[in-house]
């Protein structure tokens, strides 16, 4: 599959609307993508016990999507084959009040993968230009020094998004590789899955009229979206826009990208000191004495 235009390029003067969320690729149909997702679900796997045992870098998998987009069901999916040891899961909700007494990156920071892992975050730090810039009076609760003057002037997300590149950077320099994906859903089909979640009892328990309400925001979230690939998607941590109205195309296209970007790290198994191997052939010895 190729996906080059998937990533969002500002310095192209990508626009959101240019990225048409019901795109299949070369995908002639649901079973041509699930047979490369199933390759791919394997592949992942070698390459994540490579990562494990090479233990030098750590890859962060960041999910941003409105309701219903698929972002619980892409993790479900694509990290199926994954040991669950080399990975970890984080879902981002409404901050604590202790989570609020400290910077938004804290307990994002708390969070992030050790060497050799995988860590995921569902929802991230970006929730602080998204949720919160639909919200502005969210800020209130974040006692963010001078507010009131960074919000007159705008400043406020200009400052945002240069901490998060500023702290992107600084991961991928220290050996954690930053891969983003917005899940772009249409509205349509987003209300499509909200009937489904209303109207199939095993699905009611997804359903949250909270979720309904922010729809209302569409528009809104669309533009702080837009301002978020826009500043934020840069050369060492780009976003890909992943079209989500497919969930058969969003979960190969997802698989695909996590495979490349782990066999672009150029991971390999350690390889043996002197000593280690001398240890190796000394127990082997002593067994086949026994
Ligand atoms: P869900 O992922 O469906 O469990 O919902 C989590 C909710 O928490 C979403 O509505 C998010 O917008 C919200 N949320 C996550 N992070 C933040 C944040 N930093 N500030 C405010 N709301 C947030
Ligand atoms: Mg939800």
């Amino acid at each position: 599959m190729k996906y080059k235009q998937l990533i969002f390029d500002p310095e192209k003067k990508d626009r959101l609307k240019d990225f048409d969320p019901a795109y299949c690729g070369d995908y002639k149909d649901k079973d041509d993508a699930q047979d490369d997702l199933k390759k791919g679900v394997k592949k992942l796997s070698e390459l994540q016990e490579k990562l494990y045992a090479s233990d030098r870098h750590a890859l962060l998998i960041i999910f941003q999507a409105m309701d219903a987009a698929g972002k619980d069901g892409t993790i479900k999916h694509v990290m199926s084959g994954v040991n669950p040891q080399g990975c970890q899961v984080k879902s981002f909700k409404v901050p604590s009040a202790e989570e609020m007494d400290h910077d938004y990156l804290w307990r994002c920071n708390k969070a992030l993968p050790e060497r050799g892992n995988i860590g995921i975050f569902n929802r991230s730090y970006y929730e602080e230009v998204l949720v919160v810039r639909v919200h502005e009076n969210y800020l209130l609760d974040e006692k963010v020094p001078q507010l009131e003057k960074k919000l007159k002037d705008g400043k406020i997300w200009k400052e945002r998004y240069t901490q998060i590149n500023h702290y992107e950077r600084y991961l991928t320099e220290n050996g954690t590789r930053v891969l983003k994906f917005f899940l772009n859903v249409s509205k349509e089909e987003q209300k499509q899955r909200f009937l489904d979640r209303l109207n199939d009892p095993s699905k009611n328990w997804k359903f949250s009229l909270r979720d309904c309400k922010e729809r209302q925001y569409w528009n809104e979230y669309m533009r702080a979206y837009e301002e978020m690939l826009i500043h934020t998607s840069t050369r060492e941590a780009p976003w890909f826009v992943i079209p989500a109205d497919h969930k058969w195309f969003m979960r190969a296209a997802v698989c695909q990208i996590i495979v490349d970007q782990l066999n672009a790290m150029g991971l390999k198994f350690p390889v043996l000191s002197t000593e280690m191997q001398a240890e190796l052939e000394e127990a082997k010895k002593m067994l086949n004495a026994e």
